[in-house]
C-alpha cells in the first residue's frame, strides 16, 4: 500500500512514516488508555471490559477495524499477560493504534512465547519468580490487550491523569503501567 502511493507519488516516503509514527505512538494507545483509566475507576465498567472487551470499548466509541473482537486480559498480583502475533503482526488497532516494529519482528514473535520472562526483563520488566506469565497469541479473527495494574499511590488522581500513566508497551505487557513519580507534572 505504501509503496504503491509512494510510487504514484501521491505521497512521500518520509510523510508515510511521520503519520504511522504518530499513530503509532500518539494517537492509538491514547484510546486505549482511555479505556484502561475507565476500567481501574469504575468496577462495573471493568467487569463489562473483561467480559466483552468488543461492547465494552463502543460505549467509549472506540471500535473499528482490526478490532472486531477484543479480548482485554487483566493483570493481578499473581498473573501477567503478554500479547503476540506468532503468524504476523495481528494487534487490537482501535485501542492500541499500528503495531511497533518490535511487536512485528520475528524474533519477539518467536521468543515471547518460549521465554516470556527472559523477553519482558529485556524491556525492562523484571516479573518476581511467583508472577505466572501468559501469553496469548492473536489472530485476525480474535486480537488481546492487556489491562495493566493500578500503579499504588494512585487514589487521588482523576481518569485523565490515570491515562497519563498508562503506556502502549503496558498494555501490550512489555511494561507495567507508569508510577506516579515518573509523571512529568
Ligand atoms: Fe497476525
Amino acid at each position: 500500500m505504501e509503496s504503491l502511493l509512494v510510487e504514484k507519488g501521491l505521497l512521500s516516503s518520509d510523510a508515510v512514516d511521520l503519520v504511522s509514527a504518530v499513530y503509532e505512538n500518539a494517537v492509538g494507545p491514547k484510546l486505549g488508555a482511555k479505556v484502561v483509566a475507565r476500567a481501574w475507576t469504575d468496577p462495573d465498567f471493568k467487569a463489562r471490559l473483561l467480559a466483552d472487551g468488543t461492547a465494552a470499548c463502543r460505549e467509549l466509541g472506540i471500535s473499528g477495524m482490526q478490532g472486531e473482537e477484543m479480548i482485554v486480559l487483566e493483570n493481578t498480583d499473581d498473573v501477567h499477560n503478554m500479547i503476540v502475533c506468532t503468524l504476523c503482526s495481528c494487534y487490537p488497532w482501535p485501542v492500541l493504534g499500528l503495531p511497533p516494529n518490535w511487536y512485528k519482528d520475528p524474533a519477539y514473535r518467536s521468543r515471547v512465547v518460549r521465554e516470556p520472562r527472559r523477553v519482558a526483563a529485556e524491556f525492562g520488566l523484571e516479573l518476581p519468580m511467583e508472577v505466572e506469565i501468559r501469553v496469548w497469541d492473536s489472530s485476525a479473527e480474535l486480537r488481546y490487550w492487556v489491562l495493566p495494574q493500578r500503579p499504588a499511590g494512585t487514589d487521588g488522581l482523576s481518569e485523565d491523569e490515570l491515562a497519563a500513566l498508562v503506556t502502549r508497551d503496558s498494555m501490550v505487557g512489555v511494561a507495567q503501567a507508569l508510577a506516579t513519580s515518573s509523571r512529568s507534572t
